[in-house]
């Protein structure tokens, strides 16, 4: 082993060092671009000078190669340029410089899209190509766009803008959710709708008329609550959520979906002229949890001493908003996204403000919170060919069973309402539902209008009277991936049978498009549980923070 010279180190071999540290660690790969110089002076905190310098010194050592016009690339490492990388790395590590965030993700960082690393020079038609002017754009990747998969949340305004942009740039596939019905108020700041609307869906009327902006595009929508009604399996098969919300409890409820799955997400939110945007990403800087205040905290563990008046309170309060901040700040959320969908760096943890009376414009970074809750994610999935409307608890906890021993138990996502009981009357009425499908007036007694006490749980333990209930009849999601525990470890369970169903892409296409769009990982329904073929690695969960 070579051991490096004591003594001075000059500030530039000490960047090469730096990047060169990051080529052999791989989170910057063979061909990726490194970058723009301006990113690079901010991250590492140099001159020009000396991150010129700095590049001429890789360059010389076969380790990056400019493209003019375009920027700098990483080279394929070989036996001489590792030994050059890890000469220039030591220095790095010699100078006492501390690490600086790194450009791209670290190497056990969620999963993307494989890198293209030689783009093919491809002259577009653009008489004929509606995406062709993109070509020419530099890191643009047909290919990555067009099979990206994005989950937009909420089609209110913010979701509308973002959709626009999402099908203009032709993103492929694109699945939207929201729980709420287009009013004419929703006129004024929502592109995608239109007149005779009222009434309908908005994930629905956003959802086609993406589809009639970009019919290449593969379109799906949910009517429904991201809370509850959104199956994890759809998150897991995601590239990247954009959160175009208006309240704290879907955000985070987004938040933590987003790091079980280990994605990453965009959020925005917008208020007058004022509007915000941040990405976050799982196991790199604060989550949306780990941004609340300690007041918000409070907030909502409010929400488990009278759970259905403060479900009653997320619904108020509507704040008031204008199409043009929800242009800025959903177009920067598509942009986010576009930058996730080519793997390209984003400042996760760190939020922009963006002041429409001012044009003052700011970024800052989140403290990630050590005791953050939202900071696990789940290990290895199992696929099971089951459906949450067929499949019982009893089925469910007997799989669990299997691997976890009969000490295993389920836990639910939601809160579950067994039971509302009048302290007047003394009726007791069985529920059976989750708590955010009950209304806070119907929390109340039918006879005398008394709030009743609700008696919920969390947990699936065998002892319950309804286990030949489906999983669907308590609130589980189609294509949900279930957790179940014993005292030291976790399994997680997919209702991988509702995959056609629940994830198709295929909404407002005739049946020969529709049969064009191949299904991955498509299993048969109703199939045999055969205990031998599932994955038998054991996964033990800590509940510690990620770095
Ligand atoms: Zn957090
Ligand atoms: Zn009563």
């Amino acid at each position: 082993m070579k051991i490096p010279p004591v003594g001075h180190v000059t500030l530039s071999k000490a960047v090469a060092g730096r990047l060169s540290a990051s080529l052999l660690e791989g989170t910057i790969k063979a061909g990726d671009q490194l970058p723009s110089e301006r990113e690079l002076i901010q991250q590492l905190e140099v001159s020009r000078a000396t991150l010129r310098e700095a590049l001429k010194a890789m360059e010389e050592n076969n380790l990056i190669e400019a493209r003019a016009g375009v920027g700098w690339f990483a080279c394929k490492l070989d036996a001489e340029t590792i030994a050059a990388a890890r000469e220039l790395a030591g220095s790095y590590r010699s100078s006492g410089m501390k690490p600086v965030a790194p450009a791209g993700d670290p190497p056990d960082g969620p999963r993307r899209l494989p890198a293209s690393p030689d783009k093919p020079i491809h002259i577009p038609n653009l008489k004929t190509d509606r995406l062709g002017t993109f070509e020419f754009i530099s890191w643009w990747e047909k290919d990555k766009v067009r099979d990206a998969k994005v989950l937009v949340v909420g089609a209110g305004a913010l979701g509308n803008e973002v959709m626009k942009n999402l099908s203009l740039m032709g993103v492929g596939h694109l699945f939207v959710i929201d729980f709420d019905t287009v009013e004419a108020a929703n006129l004024s700041r929502s592109v995608l709708f239109r007149d005779g609307d009222s009434k309908r869906g908005k994930a629905e009327v956003v959802a086609a008329r993406a589809k009639q902006l970009n019919p290449q595009l593969h379109v799906q929508y949910l009517h429904g609550n991201v809370t509850t009604q959104l199956g994890l399996g759809i998150i897991r098969r995601m590239d990247a959520v954009i959160g175009c919300m208006d309240n704290r409890e879907a955000r985070l409820a987004v938040n933590r979906f987003c790091y079980w799955m280990n994605k990453p997400w965009v959020d925005g939110a917008i208020q007058e002229l004022l509007g915000l945007m941040r990405v976050f990403v799982p196991g790199r800087g604060a989550c949306f949890e780990c941004t609340l205040t300690e007041s918000a905290r409070r907030d909502l563990s409010m929400r488990y001493s009278c759970p259905l008046l403060a479900r009653a309170n997320i619904l108020l309060g509507k704040v008031p908003t204008t199409p043009t901040i929800a242009s800025i700040i959903g177009g920067m959320q598509a942009q986010e996204a576009l930058k996730l969908i080519h793997n390209m760096p984003v400042e996760a943890g760190k939020v922009v403000h963006f002041n429409g009376l001012t044009n003052d414009m700011h970024t800052s970074a989140y403290v990630p919170r050590e005791d953050c809750e939202s900071h696990w994610v789940y290990g290895e999935v199992t696929e099971l060919p089951a459906r949450a409307d067929q499949t019982t608890l009893a089925e469910m906890l007997r799989i669990a069973r299997q691997d976890l021993g009969p000490e295993a138990v389920i836990e639910l996502d939601q809160e579950l309402i067994l039971s509302l009981t009048c302290p007047q009357c003394n009726t007791r009425e069985e529920v059976l539902r989750p708590l955010e499908s009950v209304t806070f007036e119907a929390g109340h007694c039918p006879t005398c209008g008394t709030l009743r006490e609700t008696e919920m749980t969390h947990e699936i333990t065998g002892a319950e009277s309804f286990l030949h209930r489906t999983l669907g009849s308590i609130g589980v999601p189609p294509l949900h991936i279930l957790r179940a525990r014993n005292a030291s470890e976790f399994r997680f369970y997919e209702l991988t049978g509702d995959l056609p169903e629940a994830l198709h892409f295929r909404h407002f296409e005739g049946s020969a498009a529709a049969a064009a769009v191949p299904l991955r990982d498509r299993i048969s329904i109703g199939e045999e549980i055969e205990p031998a073929e599932k994955p038998k690695s054991r996964i033990v969960l800590h509940e510690e923070n990620l770095r």
